[in-house]
């Protein structure tokens, strides 16, 4: 049977779907009801009324993280509508569930409108310990996240955006340093301007990138100052516009150390490839098929070509999995109100600094044996590596606590035990 046949066989076996709610305390007796239902929960409620913060401590409140799309944007299969979006939104719980341990409600919204969408999820905040917002179109994302971050004091993170750019800044910063680059002084190319290019770039700009060296292109080609004055951008491509003549992504591209293409596949070839600066870094995580493959790109010069793709089938995937449960599981477990700069900063190098460290046999053998050792064809974790859990999430957690973000303190040792045991 093919892909297709298997997965609608996986997700049409009883019961349907992917998840279910399930009881964590006794329910055996008249007692145990009168505990979990009235009369005895007049009780927390009580408490949480007199001490909202004390939803933590008597609901599920900080394990919970709410999923919310309207599926204007999933996957690469456009604006297929909120009910269609559905078994993502289930498959991200399930991704929460097996690497974070985290509870998921997933929420798919028949709500196009940017204003009504950011009021009904504001409304939601009671519900959750954290918001991840999913596979919604820009520019709208930006307007979304900007606003509910703002009226809502836990986490809200829209994962296409960020996910992408901190695992591939984690990419990248291991790569300069391979590569003998310095971030400072990179020339970036982005191919694409669209959720995921504009966070990564500003990510990018955040982890010592220089905006000034960064030029982005879309569809039409470099984005520049002129084409903001003509008013053919939106104001999230006009933080990027450069005083450049116009050209394509192959003018772009000349003299380039890094390639990040967020775009379409195919659309880069070896000639591109080899108008680049020495050991270039070519990030080409267009899914499911990047902008070049690994085998034009690597087979197009000689020197080294640090290549990552979106692709589980090749070295160095940019995977989100490697992100989001991680993050946020730090982030829910120092309470947080946000996660901010710092936080999406300490996970990008925890994932950089995991990655320098030997890779443990179980690792090794869940990926065919292939060495997996610091160096081009392996500058990022291994999604199933156990490891990413114990680095990331208390990278996050105790930014979380030096930033100002955590509502709860905990101790960062004790704290790996517990997410060790
Ligand atoms: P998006 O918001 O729809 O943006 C797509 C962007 O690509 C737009 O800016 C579009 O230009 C541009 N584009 C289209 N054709 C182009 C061309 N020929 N040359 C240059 N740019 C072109 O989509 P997104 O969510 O950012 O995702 C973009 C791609 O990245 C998708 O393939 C997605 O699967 C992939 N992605 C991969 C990962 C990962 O590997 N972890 C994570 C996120 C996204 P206009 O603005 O002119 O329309
Ligand atoms: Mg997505």
């Amino acid at each position: 049977m093919g892909l297709d046949e298997d997965a609608l066989e996986y997700h049409r076996t009883e019961p349907p779907g992917k998840l279910e709610i399930a009881t964590t305390k006794p329910t055996n007796t008249q007692r145990d009801l009168q505990l979990a239902y009235s009369p005895g929960v007049a009780a927390p409620c009580l408490e949480i009324d007199e001490n909202p913060g004390d939803a933590y401590e008597y609901t599920a409140k900080g394990n919970m993280v709410g999923v919310v799309s309207n599926g204007s944007a999933v996957l690469g299969l456009g604006d297929i509508g909120a009910q269609a979006s559905k078994p993502v939104m289930e498959g991200k719980g399930v991704l929460f569930k097996r690497f974070a341990d985290i509870d998921v409600f997933d929420i798919e919204l028949d709500e196009h409108d940017t204003q009504a969408f950011i009021d009904a999820v504001a409304a939601m905040e009671p519900t959750f310990g954290g918001i991840n917002l999913e596979d919604i179109s820009a520019p709208e994302c930006f307007v979304m996240e900007a606003e509910l971050r703002e009226r809502m004091d836990i986490p809200v993170f829209h994962d296409d955006q960020h996910g992408t750019a901190i695992i591939s800044g984690a990419a990248l910063i291991n790569a300069a340093e391979i590569s003998g680059k310095s971030l400072e002084d990179m020339r970036i190319v982005f191919s694409g301007a669209g959720a995921s290019a504009i966070a990564t770039a500003r990510f990018y700009v955040s982890l010592g990138a220089k905006k000034e060296n960064i030029l982005m292109c879309d569809s039409s080609g470099i984005i520049t100052e002129e084409r903001a004055e003509a008013g053919d951008l939106n104001e999230y491509k006009r933080e990027f516009a450069r005083d450049v003549p116009e050209g394509d992504l192959a003018d772009a591209m000349d003299d380039a150390d890094v390639f990040v293409g967020l775009s379409i596949g195919g659309i880069v070839d070896q000639e591109m490839v080899r108008s680049m600066n020495e050991n270039p870094i070519i990030f080409a995580m267009a899914n499911p098929d990047p902008e070049i493959t690994y085998e034009d790109a690597k087979n197009a010069r000689d020197d080294t070509v640090i290549m990552g793709t979106g692709r589980s089938d090749y070295p160095n995937q940019v995977n989100n999995v490697l992100g989001f449960p991680f993050i946020f599981r730090g982030a829910l477990d120092v309470r947080a109100t946000d996660i901010n700069e710092e936080m999406k900063t300490a996970a990008a190098e925890a994932l950089a600094e995991l990655a320098r460290k030997d890779v443990p046999d179980e690792v090794v053998k869940a990926y065919g044996d292939q060495p997996l050792q610091f160096g081009p064809e392996y500058i990022i974790p291994k999604p199933v590596d156990p490891r990413v859990l114990f680095e990331v999430a208390p990278a996050v957690a105790e930014a979380a606590m030096e930033s100002g973000a955590a509502r709860a303190e905990l101790d960062t040792d004790e704290y790996v035990e517990t997410l060790e045991a």
